[in-house]
């Protein structure tokens, strides 16, 4: 099949390897180990630019965290919330995984991460705003694309990604060479929306979104185009951000306007749990 060619082209690869005689030049210091060091210094630059200036903020800190937003970003080394939105420590409370998924809710009694770090963020630290950020490239949206090829050489990656693979199936058959990349966008966005309803899902979640407490936001960073988009709805449209504009959620009656101001949006009430649940995935005729 045309699609199952075209998506077989170099699962979540990293970037190639050094050619031969292309290694560091002698005497000097290994790639890795430049990088570890960048890290440092730039740590030693925080120090002087942001904990040693502002006492203010980071006598509040020691006492607590209290962040208004929870970010659920994917692993992506390019796609760190708070770089490219410009966050001060103590304004998110993050959790990143592979392709920025929301499994549904479930009661089998093992260990969930992501589950855990949203039960924590809405319940313990009260969140006001859960943003779900997908992004384009996303190795691994390819991932579930290709599962029946690339994906299996991951232990694990292949079957945490199944978690979306609604999302595959909606893609099935309308895969061709000539489509690929903007299929690829899409399924990221169908990804993203369909771990949207999954989060609404979570009882803690849908109460809180149903009292007016809580929205849910689902994001898009397409960093070809270096614009950043937002679902109007738990099934789309994407449009881009203005900072000019109301802010409005995908999911739950919270809206804030420019300067920061709360207000109603009736627009976006949260569906029942239950509807949810069984939507999950289905994300492609929103995109
Ligand atoms: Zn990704």
């Amino acid at each position: 099949m045309a699609r199952i060619q075209s998506w077989r082209r170099g699962c979540c690869g990293g970037p190639a390897g050094p050619s031969s005689g292309e290694g560091p030049a002698h005497g000097a210091p290994p790639a890795e180990e430049t990088a570890l060091r960048r890290l440092v210094s730039g740590f030693g630059q925080f120090r002087h630019q942001h904990f040693e200036v502002d006492e203010e903020l980071f006598s509040r800190l020691l006492e607590g965290q209290h962040p208004e937003v929870m970010v659920i970003a994917c692993s992506d080394s390019r796609t760190d919330p708070a770089i490219i939105c410009g966050a001060r420590p103590g304004d998110l409370f993050v959790v990143r995984n592979v392709a920025a998924l929301v499994p549904p809710p479930t009661d089998d009694g093992q260990p969930h991460g992501t589950a855990s770090a949203i039960e924590f963020g809405v319940k313990a630290l009260g969140v006001r705003h859960v943003v779900v950020l997908g992004h384009s490239f996303c190795a691994g949206v390819r991932c579930l694309l290709e599962h029946d090829h690339g994906a299996r050489r991951f232990d694990y990656v292949s079957d945490w990604v199944e978690v979306a693979r609604e999302v595959r199936e909606e893609m099935d058959g309308l895969v061709t060479d000539a489509e690929r990349a903007p299929l690829a966008r899409r399924a990221e966005q169908a990804t993203l929306l369909a771990s949207l309803r999954n989060l609404a899902a979570y009882p803690f979640v849908a109460e809180r979104v149903a009292a007016g407490s809580l929205s849910l936001h689902g994001w898009y960073f397409h960093f070809g185009w270096g614009v950043l988009q937002a679902a109007s709805g738990p099934r789309g449209p994407f449009r881009q951000l203005d900072p000019d504009d109301p802010l409005r959620p995908a999911i739950g009656g919270l809206q804030v306007l420019p300067g920061g101001a709360r207000a109603d949006a009736p627009h976006a009430a949260a569906p029942p749990a239950a509807r949810m649940r069984s939507a999950a995935g289905r994300g492609l005729r929103a995109v």
